[in-house]
């Protein structure tokens, strides 16, 4: 078993490569080739598909590095997020608050129990759920918040659980796109009643194929998630609720074990590259023109995007000045969920999440993933430099 090196291993340079990706997955998979395919060979060999070691082991090293009693893996994060709702009985009258400004999944969850999502704006600094917008959102008959650790940075966990306790509701942490992360010194996804993950291939720790992973801190809690991600079966054939089949094949943490060694120094080169984009972006002038992100005091930040903030209505021209150069980029999210065609019924009108509305409007996320090379991380700012000035010249 070879050890993880201190420094990331990076496919060589091919001289005709100009283009830059917004992500590049078999970059940080190339390289760990043949521990994954031994990994694969042994669970065809072992005919355990499912229920496999390699699921338990799984299991036990992501609690560890959350810092999280137990983890239950599951068939995917937006599973991890359905079902502790369903462990709570959520169902139509009740009410969980969550951000607007999320993937798709963080509200879904909520609608397919017959449950209320309510949507309340952001810090536009850190684009996570402002503390003081949930407190303001609360009723008799919330149940549930579900702060998502957007874009790879914890919320303030420690506001938002002293709400929680308060009224007695439970938090579920979103840390889809977050593992690795930390609030205070303490881990995503060990803060609140139950963390959800996900190993979809774009995020931190990505599989190949679907997968996530729900860590708890209680066991009664554990055996409850379990519980409602097999069936409600327990013990077989015997159903005491109504669950659901939601499982992580052996064959993926099978190659999640062995991507897992590496997570922390995948996190590590995430944080430089943001380091370099900050450095390359202040000392270019860009800084005036756009808004980096920051990095709260309490968190630190795992780096899942890199997202500017583009004001002036200029971010979907920027986008297509780096398409043009071949430089991926990307909007994390262009339509806020309280504004989604299916969501329509809950009658939020334009301007009810201002901060939320605004963000969709001006964010554009630069590639940030571990194998990137600096002079790649050079290109992307040279590319964005040189849009701004143009348009000096322009004005000028
Ligand atoms: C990716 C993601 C999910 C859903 O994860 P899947 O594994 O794709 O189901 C949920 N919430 C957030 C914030 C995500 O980024």
């Amino acid at each position: 078993m070879r050890e993880p090196a201190a420094h990331i291993p990076v496919p060589p340079v091919t001289a005709d490569r100009v283009a830059v990706p917004l992500l590049d997955v078999s970059r940080g998979n190339q390289l760990l080739e043949g521990e994954i395919d031994s990994a694969i060979r042994a669970v065809v060999k072992s005919g355990r598909f499912l229920h496999g070691p390699e699921v338990r082991d799984l299991e036990e090293r992501v609690a560890a590095l959350s810092g999280a009693k137990h983890a239950i893996a599951c068939a995917s994060g937006s599973d991890a997020l359905l079902i502790p709702l369903m462990a709570l009985g959520l169902g139509p009258g009740d009410e969980v608050i969550c951000p607007s400004f999320t993937f798709f999944a963080t509200a879904s969850a909520v609608w397919r129990l017959g449950a209320t999502p309510v949507f309340v704006d952001i810090d536009p600094k850190t684009y996570n759920v402002d503390p003081n917008c949930v407190q303001d959102a609360i009723t008799l008959r919330t149940r549930a918040i579900i702060p998502v650790h957007l874009f790879g940075q914890c919320a303030d966990m420690t506001a938002l659980s002293e709400i929680a306790t308060r009224h007695g509701i439970s938090v579920i942490e979103d840390a889809a796109q977050a593992i690795g992360a930390e609030h205070d010194g303490r881990g995503a996804g060990s803060m609140g009643w139950v963390g959800a993950f996900s190993f979809y291939p774009t995020k931190n720790l990505g599989g190949m194929g679907d997968g996530g992973l729900m860590t708890c801190q209680d066991d009664v809690t554990a055996e409850r998630l379990r519980l409602y991600a097999n069936h409600g079966m327990n013990p077989r054939y015997h159903h005491s609720v109504v669950g659901i089949n939601s499982r992580l094949d052996t064959i993926q943490a099978a190659i999640l074990g062995v991507k897992l060694r590496w997570l922390d120094t995948w996190t590590a080169a995430r944080r430089r590259n943001a380091a370099l984009y900050d450095k390359l972006l202040t000392t270019s002038g860009l800084a005036e023109d756009v808004t980096l992100p920051t990095e709260a005091a309490a968190a630190k930040h795992a780096w899942n995007q890199y997202t500017l903030r583009i004001p002036f209505g200029q971010r979907d021209a920027v986008r297509k000045h780096l398409a043009d150069r071949q430089i991926g980029s990307e909007i994390y999210y262009p339509i806020p969920l309280h504004q989604q065609e299916c969501f329509k019924s809950l009658g939020y009108k334009p301007g009810s999440l201002p901060h939320t509305e605004r963000a969709a409007k001006e964010v554009l996320s630069l590639p940030i993933f571990p194998e990137l090379r600096p002079d790649e991380q050079r290109s992307v700012v040279e590319g964005l430099a040189s849009f701004y000035r143009g348009r000096q010249r322009l004005a000028a």
